[in-house]
């Protein structure tokens, strides 16, 4: 057989050689161990919580090493293909801050190694494949669909391996006469990888992550490039990770069963092969005791829009995965409980080889400790940030007067243990919306064990002795005193002490004026409280209720 000649035939429009690309592909000039990684993922719907797992290994992995990340948009499949995904990973990635030296952006691309997306790189991978096939590692196969359905329904009643491949083939070793035919009469055809792979061989292969695992070699014909001329992924991954110059491929392991082709195909190619982490699924609680794989179907959480929407901060999202991540994390956090997360040392050894949990109330922890340390301008500024998008009315609200709702947001933040009220922005709403006549709820619920008229009392004497520029010692005498003079204790020891001389003691005459104030049964600070809403406001509120607990 004469393969220049067929590979003339095959793709006769490929005029670039393998070197001609090579050559637009230089070696990287990188520090000696820097690790250049992707992320790849294909714009069919969108951004999994796994994709972002992986996302951030290989963000994590390049940075720590003075290496690369790319993003590659694996856009092969026009059927399974969704308008936007592109634009909507890359915005979501963005939003969650990882940052990628090179590949796609909105409208195009940015580095020297691109194209990034695939559907711009036919020409590169069909020279890769004219030049296999030129080599005899690559034929054009004509089967049809009915064919190959004809050949599985064979190979099923045999109990034989599905696939295409040795004597299943037929146009393996067509003549080129038969080729010329085919083509002739404008058959479509794939082009195939020649096996010369053996099942019956085994050999031993390191992934970083699974460790030492035994791999049976591969013997199916792989379609390299569908009949559009487009390749399939397992033939595009080695070709661009080949020329991008990727060291660590990190990828799910659903990918691990088709390792023996890639090994394959990048042998065929005579690439190196890259480096192989095939990083376990996320999984989730299914009953009691058993786990699942969080499903793009079925769990809403799968999606990392899901996160945005409800309010999740990104910096604790990526913080919880990082737990996830490496089993140490959590103790280096304890040790180091200001450091940025790009100051842990990632490592491959650390990952997870059998699946992750991905536990939403642990990720909720997470959420209240990384806010609860942020400054009351970064949660103003966050908070707004989601509320322009997802709360509309509450963004008026909440930034209608910056440095009134500031205020409010620093109290009982900045010290050593500062409160964890909320875990996410839109808490912050629910947290914060009695400060804001709009969202102030006049039917608070008062204690049911008082009445109504001893309540209006007590509000009543103490909106006589209020001052708001008492200090915060007298503003609590002050309610000391009316619980005195209502035959509450003035401390709650003495009214543990003998309960039946008291009708109650300061805690509840606190909390007659909390509800009055805040609607609510819990709030940050009174006293701060107070002095954040101003006299005016304090003063109207009590009088409402009073009003309100008089009829
Ligand atoms: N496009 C592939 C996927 O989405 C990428 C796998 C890889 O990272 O190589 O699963």
């Amino acid at each position: 057989m004469n393969y220049n000649e067929l590979a003339e035939l095959v793709l006769p429009n490929i005029k670039t050689t393998p070197e001609d690309i090579e050559k637009r592909y230089p070696p990287r000039e990188l520090p000696e161990g820097a690790k250049v990684t992707r992320f790849a993922p294909s714009p069919t719907g969108f951004l999994h919580v796994g994709g972002l797992f992986g996302c951030l290994t290989d963000e994590r992995l390049a940075h720590q090493s003075n290496g690369v990340v790319i993003l590659r948009i694996e856009d092969t499949d026009s059927k399974r293909e969704v308008t936007g995904a592109t634009e909507l990973f890359i915005e979501n990635l963005n939003h969650y801050g990882i940052h990628f030296d090179e590949g796609a952006v909105v409208g195009g691309d940015k580095g020297n190694y691109g194209p990034y997306r695939q559907s711009e790189r036919a020409e590169i991978y069909q020279t890769f494949a004219k030049q296999l096939i030129r080599e005899g590692k690559a034929y054009p196969c004509f089967l049809t669909a009915e064919e190959i359905d004809e050949i599985r329904k064979q190979q099923e009643e045999k109990k034989l391996l599905p696939g295409i491949y040795g004597e299943w083939s037929k146009w393996r070793n067509a003549s080129i006469e038969e080729v010329k035919e085919a083509l002739a009469a404008k058959k479509e055809f794939v082009v195939r990888l020649k096996s010369t792979g053996d099942p019956s061989n085994h050999f031993k292969f390191t992934d970083m992550i699974k460790g030492t695992i035994d791999v049976t070699e591969n013997n199916i014909d792989e379609v390299l490039l569908k009949s559009d001329g487009i390749p399939t992924y397992h033939f595009a991954h080695a070709v661009d990770d080949h020329l991008m110059g990727t060291t660590h491929v990190i990828r799910g392991d659903e990918w691990l069963p088709s390792l023996p082709k890639h090994i394959e195909i990048f042998n065929a190619l005579g690439f190196k092969l890259p480096k192989y982490c095939h990083t376990a699924a996320l999984l989730k609680m299914d009953g009691p005791d058993s786990k699942r794989k969080l499903s793009k179907r079925k769990d809403p959480e799968a999606d990392v829009a899901f996160f945005t929407k409800e309010g999740y901060s990104s910096e604790a999202l990526l913080e919880y995965l990082m737990t996830l991540l490496n089993s140490n994390f959590e103790d280096w956090r304890m040790a180091n409980p200001d450091a940025s997360i790009t100051e842990f040392p990632v490592s491959l050894k650390k990952m997870s080889v059998s699946g992750a949990l991905f536990d939403i109330v642990k990720l909720y922890d997470v959420c209240k400790n990384v806010l609860c340390r942020k400054s009351a301008e970064e949660i103003y500024n966050e908070t707004s940030d989601w509320a322009k998008i997802y709360s509309p009315d509450f963004y008026r609200v909440f930034t209608e007067n910056p440095d009134y709702t500031k205020n409010f947001l620093s109290i009982g933040r900045g010290t050593a243990k500062p409160r964890k009220d909320f875990g996410l922005y839109s808490e912050v709403q629910e947290y914060s919306g009695f400060m804001f006549d709009e969202y102030y709820n006049e039917n608070g619920e008062y204690d049911e064990r008082f009445d109504n008229s001893l309540i209006k009392d007590v509000l009543e004497q103490y909106l006589k002795v209020y001052d708001y520029n008492d200090e915060q010692q007298d503003w609590f005498e002050k309610i000391k005193d009316v619980s005195e003079k209502f035959g509450f204790a003035r401390e709650t020891k003495q009214y543990k002490a003998s309960p039946e001389s008291f009708k109650g003691h300061v805690g509840d005459i606190s909390s007659f004026i909390r509800v009055a104030i805040t609607g609510k049964q819990n709030s940050p600070d009174m006293y701060q409280v107070m002095k954040t809403l101003g006299y005016d406001k304090v003063v109207e509120r009590l009088n409402k209720q009073i009003k309100r607990l008089s009829v």
